[in-house]
């Protein structure tokens, strides 16, 4: 079966020539289902079959200066929105929110990409990174059909560091995630490149990658993507 891997732009990159010279580098068809999240001024102008946003709100429409609402997403033809990206949770998004945006998502049947991971560090034993685990999924997906739910296990420490998750490690507990909240599908994410990405694709559970970094280098997530 398909794996999917998904692209976080993040600000990047800073012109809509470039942002259109990069998804023009990916194949339209590839080994695995690609999809590409540019930053949200630049959705309505790449040309590719899975475009998502990094984020939106919770509201559809209303006073909320500066917010991107999923009413708007679905009209662009927007398919995916990551939501929950340790990113967003370092400046203010709570497990609270993050509920309300998993929600308006399906609400407009756009699937929500929700990451959880943020706050583990390497040092911490995995009976407190399963704790905060818990703690974020049974929060984000209360009252949510989860199967509808693509989560991405990204930890923190994993993020942009160059330091990644063992697949094994990764592996169990995408079985956990699986098992115990019936997610449709559990990504991993983290420092993933073309030398790493094939030993997570491997792994039967994992559905497939979010990838940061190496999805702005043409070559590199061509490799990852036919792997
Ligand atoms: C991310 O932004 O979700 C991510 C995993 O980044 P990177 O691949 O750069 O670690």
């Amino acid at each position: 079966m398909k794996k999917t891997i998904i692209a976080n732009w993040k600000l990047n990159p800073v012109s809509l020539k470039a942002a259109q010279k990069l998804a023009a580098s990916v194949p339209f068809k590839a080994k695995n289902k690609v999809v590409l999240c540019p930053p949200a001024i630049y959705l309505s102008s790449i040309d590719y079959p899975n475009v998502g946003a990094q984020d939106c709100f919770w509201q559809n429409q209303g006073p909320f200066t500066g917010q991107t609402s999923p009413l708007m997403l679905k009209d662009m033809k927007i398919k995916y929105c990551i939501v929950g990206h340790s990113e967003k949770r370092a400046v203010g998004d709570t497990d609270e929110m993050i509920n309300a945006k998993v929600k308006a998502c399906l609400a407009q049947k756009i699937t929500p990409v929700l990451c959880v991971g943020f706050g583990t560090t390497v040092e911490q034993d995995d009976l407190e990174a399963v704790d905060l685990l818990k703690s974020q999924l049974s929060l984000a997906l209360a009252g949510v059909e989860a199967k509808k739910v693509i989560v991405a296990y990204e930890p923190v420490w994993a993020i942009g560091t160059g330091r990644n998750a063992s697949p094994e490690h990764a592996e169990q507990i995408a079985i956990f995630i699986q098992n115990k909240y019936g997610a449709g599908k559990v990504l991993y994410g983290g420092s993933v490149t073309a030398f790493n990405a094939k030993s997570y694709l491997q792994q039967p559970n994992i559905g497939g990658l979010l990838v940061g970094g190496a999805s702005l280098k043409a070559g590199e997530f061509n490799q990852i993507i036919n792997m």
